[in-house]
């Protein structure tokens, strides 16, 4: 399966990018990062490395406007806008409006920086289809030791709540990342969230990208808590969706369908990208959830092989991989469970 293809924009202006993917998907998602600045600093920031190497870099609003463009032209139908926090962008509202009136569906993915602000959440709402708010435990004490800083819990929790407040049918969205420390109150965190009106909750195991990288030997949660955790989640979750993102299907048990490798949108992300001699606002294309995820023996003859990505590479390279359960009741299976 193709894993990241990735075309400076000097090459998507001469068409010669693939729009088509391995698969015969359209490319029809953009993720733009707006900005490279974050007020908080999460232990398992995926973008701490290239924030600190890209925020010298303004990403200008002439070039915003014409990624918008060029994508809406090829195609695209929908921009998540990220960074650092994206809502800090200083023309954030203007990128909003532009996205709209090329036809796209908007999103943002956001610590709730600005959309606590009632001004500009009146502003931004309308032209705001969702927003995946960062929530990472049931309470400040969690939250805010992940994030680095106080006051970060009831920053994020009041703008999902004002979001609901303002436009009761918006679709607020929540991200929580997973580690060794917020695991074993990850229900709470889940039954939180969806009382404060979240329809959709992801559920983030560590990445090892950026201080997830850095930290994943103290961060990652073993396979075996991952198993007992994960599956007595979406009943927490009330009438939100659950989406597991990063974790082997095998762990979920009757909630395997649950997994965001089968419900996932091929994506070009548009970032600052190191070239030889400068920087380059670039396209990177991804066709299927695998950044850094890999099959094991385990995974050798389970039946699930074609649609889960598997374990991240660092959790093999660490750790046993035994507790997985491979599905059909290959000759490597250890276990006789199933998903059924
Ligand atoms: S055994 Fe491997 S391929 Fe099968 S569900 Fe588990 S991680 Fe995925």
């Amino acid at each position: 399966m193709t894993k990241l293809s990735q075309v400076s924009e000097m090459e998507l202006e001469d068409g010669s990018v693939p729009w088509i993917g391995p698969h015969g998907q359209c490319m029809e998602r953009l993720e733009l990062h707006l900005t490279y600045t974050c007020p908080e600093r999460c232990v398992f920031c995926s973008e701490e490395h290239r924030m600190r190497s890209y925020k010298k870099f303004p990403v200008t609003w002439g070039r915003v406007a014409t990624i918008l463009r060029t994508h809406a032209e090829r195609g695209v139908k929908a921009v998540h806008l990220t960074g650092g926090e994206p809502t800090i962008y200083p023309r954030f509202i203007e990128v909003l409006e532009l996205s709209k009136k090329l036809g796209m569906r908007t999103s943002v993915g956001t610590i709730g920086t600005m959309l606590r602000r009632k001004k500009f959440a009146e502003e931004a709402l309308p032209l705001l289809d969702e927003a995946l708010f960062s929530i990472h435990g049931p309470s400040a004490e969690m939250h805010d030791k992940l994030t680095g800083r106080p006051g970060s819990f009831a920053q994020v929790t009041e703008a999902l709540s004002l979001c609901k407040e303002l436009k009761p049918e918006f679709n607020a969205f929540v991200n929580t990342v997973i580690t060794k420390d917020n695991i074993h109150l990850l229900p709470d965190t889940v039954a939180l969230v969806a009382d404060l009106g979240a329809s959709l909750i992801v559920v983030s195991n560590t990445t090892p990208e950026g201080l997830g990288e850095d930290h994943y030997e103290q961060l990652a949660v073993p396979l075996p808590v991952l198993a007992d955790v994960l599956p007595t989640v979406p009943e927490r979750a009330g009438d939100a969706i659950v989406r597991f993102f990063g974790v082997p299907m095998c762990l979920l048990g009757k909630h395997a369908t649950l997994s965001n490798d089968l419900h996932w949108d091929p994506r070009v992300t548009v970032e600052w990208q190191s070239a030889p001699g400068k920087v380059a606002f670039t396209g990177i294309y991804s066709w299927a959830p695998d950044r850094r995820r890999v099959h094991t023996n385990q995974c050798t003859k389970c039946d699930l092989k074609q649609v889960c990505s598997g374990v991240f590479d660092k959790y093999q390279d660490l750790w046993p991989t035994d507790a997985l359960v491979p599905q059909g009741g290959g000759p490597t299976s250890t276990h006789s469970g199933t998903n059924s």
